[in-house]
């Protein structure tokens, strides 16, 4: 297992599209390994595979503040949904950053795991969240891209600054 480094808000690489998982291998599970520790790490509640620079889809997940409840979603696609929930968000890519998100209240994912079985998950609450902030990123699509334009400029300068000045 690897801690792997994490994307930074506004690094294009988080903007690259995900390929789909033609075959769930020891490769795709040592991903999926190397994400769980890296996100446990960190400390965050869900990390995608685009954050790191694997540019497959694939996320991990754990909400629970014990980290005994690991979830991961190879291929994951929204399948249905209903009712919308707005609450803050947060992003590892995004360092410091929390704003309100509007999201779907229920959702329902289908994806296979970490063998490569399909399932299908209903989820609600965090979870939900969480699967949607992530399955975005799989797209290229981070949680500031649901903000006003001009909240996202403020933040672009606001991420931008340091790296200036370290070329200086
Ligand atoms: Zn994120």
């Amino acid at each position: 297992m690897a801690l792997l480094e994490i994307l930074h808000f506004p690094d294009p690489k988080l903007r690259i599209q995900a390929k789909t998982v033609t075959k769930v291998d020891s490769n795709i599970r040592r991903i999926i390994n190397d994400l769980f520790e890296t996100m446990y790490d960190a400390p965050g509640i869900g990390l995608a595979a685009t954050q790191v620079n694997i540019h497959q889809r694939i996320i991990v997940i754990d909400v629970t503040e014990n980290h005994n409840q690991p979830l991961c979603f190879v291929n994951p696609k929204l399948i249905a949904y209903t009712g919308n929930t707005c609450s803050e968000e947060g992003c590892l890519s995004v360092p410091g950053v929390f704003e309100p998100v509007e999201r779907y209240a229920q959702i329902t994912v289908q994806a296979q795991d970490h063998s490569g079985k399909e399932f299908e998950l209903t989820a609600e609450g965090l979870l939900a969240i969480c699967i949607q902030h992530e399955i975005d990123h799989l797209q290229g699509k981070l949680f500031v891209d649901h903000l006003s334009s001009l909240k996202r400029q403020r933040l672009q300068k606001k991420f931008q600054k340091p790296l200036n000045k370290a070329i200086k």
